[in-house]
């Protein structure tokens, strides 16, 4: 077993972040706290730690949501040799890798503990071993820093990814952060990831509704699985992703289109994959690795009919609703086919993070976390971890 997890900062590609490093005079430990609420009176800047499944990673954003810092341990090397994430592996793999991930994350934001006036932590869903890690460090941190604790779902920091202040900007047209009695139109929430594949509807206060869900297996497990069955390491998505650019057209796979419901289905999908790859000699892998032409065609018929079900069903579902926007988000958000299919599709615009927002990271949860706080919502000690947590009903 090795400790190699791949460590993951800002990728090349993306500005450094932008917000002001004020010098050290914040006084340790000190924070101005109206009695009534337990809300911070000076919210400076709020730390987010994320450890719902694979990913150790914590995010700092200042109290205007400007990203100060995101760091980002991946385990998917640790976890690929099992073709998926492997539970008991994936806690202890948090433990060694979270007091690194902080320190790295002040120094990148390059602020001290007296810096950090609220602790947020995905507390749902997710592993419950893994999340147990994330929460009692953030409650040792909240004690010890004398700050507010704010548990947030997981989900909603993948919204709220939306609202982050690269430096380049929000995703979202409008970087105002829901508030109570706020109006105007609604927001149609598409989130697709390893564990999730939601369609959300976001009123103007912030308030989410669920409009359709996954019946069986998420987009992102789907190209995980997929992946597998070409031949293709974990996590699957960036493979397929890059299989497909340059795979050649062949015979389109099934869609499952389930009329009349704003839900999803990729388990038919699946084994419509299975069955193509056994039949082009990819499945079992055969000795010398499948044949790379194949596999590639295979991998774009699949994108193509997940992207095709996921961007007909999203733009319905959002000129149905009367949406204003639409925000895409979660790891399958940072496919690039999809980025691309929906924004040409939709006649209203499309609110989408740079890819390494979309894939877990701290920075969300640290936002998802700044808007509870702004809210009025702190966290008890007794905050328990909610693997099966849902964002709305
Ligand atoms: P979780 O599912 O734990 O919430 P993420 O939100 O990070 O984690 O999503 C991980 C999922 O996103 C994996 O299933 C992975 O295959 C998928 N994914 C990541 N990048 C891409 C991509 N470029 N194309 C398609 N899927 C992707
Ligand atoms: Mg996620």
């Amino acid at each position: 077993m090795t400790n190699s997890a791949s460590q993951k900062t800002f990728p090349a590609e993306s500005p450094p972040p932008q917000g002001k490093k004020t010098p050290q005079s914040g006084r340790p430990g000190e924070l101005e706290k109206s009695p009534q609420s337990g809300r911070p009176g000076k919210l400076r800047n709020m730390m987010g730690i994320e450890t719902s499944c694979d990913e150790t990673a914590v995010g700092i954003v200042d109290q205007r949501g400007r990203l100060l810092a995101n760091v980002v341990a991946s385990q998917s090397d640790l976890h690929s040799r099992f073709g998926g994430v492997v539970p008991e592996v994936a806690s202890r793999q948090h433990l060694l890798e979270i007091p690194g991930v902080l320190d790295r994350a002040l120094r990148q934001a390059g602020l001290g503990w007296n810096r950090i006036d609220a602790i947020a932590v995905a507390n749902g869903p997710g592993l419950a071993g893994a999340l147990i890690v994330g929460v009692n460090v953030a409650k040792g941190l909240a004690a010890a820093l004398d700050v507010p604790l704010i548990g947030v779902n997981h989900l909603a920091g993948h919204v709220y990814s939306a609202w982050i202040d690269t430096g380049s900007g929000t995703a979202v047209q409008d970087p105002e952060i829901p508030a109570p009695k706020a109006d105007g139109p609604t927001r149609t929430c598409l989130i697709v990831s390893g564990g999730h594949t939601e369609l959300i509807l976001m009123h103007p206060d912030g308030r989410f509704r669920m409009i359709g869900q996954t019946r069986d297996d998420a987009a992102g497990e789907a190209f995980d699985k997929a992946a597998r069955v070409m031949g293709m390491r974990y996590p699957g998505g960036p493979e397929i992703q890059r299989a497909a650019q340059t795979g050649a057209p062949s015979a389109p796979l099934p869609r499952a289109w389930l009329r009349g419901t704003d839900d999803f289905s990729f388990s038919g999908l699946k084994t419509a994959v299975i069955r193509r790859a056994r039949q082009e000699g990819l499945y079992p892998p055969p000795g010398g690795g499948p044949p790379k032409d194949k596999a590639d065609a295979l991998a774009r018929a699949f994108q193509e009919s997940v992207v095709d079900v996921l961007v007909n069903k999203t733009v319905e579902a959002s000129e149905r609703l009367g949406s204003g926007e639409i925000v895409l988000a979660g790891g399958v958000a940072a496919n690039s086919a999809l980025r691309e299919a929906l924004v040409q599709a939709s006649k209203i615009p499309v609110a989408v993070p740079p890819p390494w927002l979309c894939t877990d990271n701290g920075a969300m949860i640290a936002m998802a976390g700044l808007v509870e706080l702004n809210r009025g919502a702190r966290s008890g000690w007794n905050l328990d971890v909610h693997p099966g947590m849902r964002l709305a009903s």
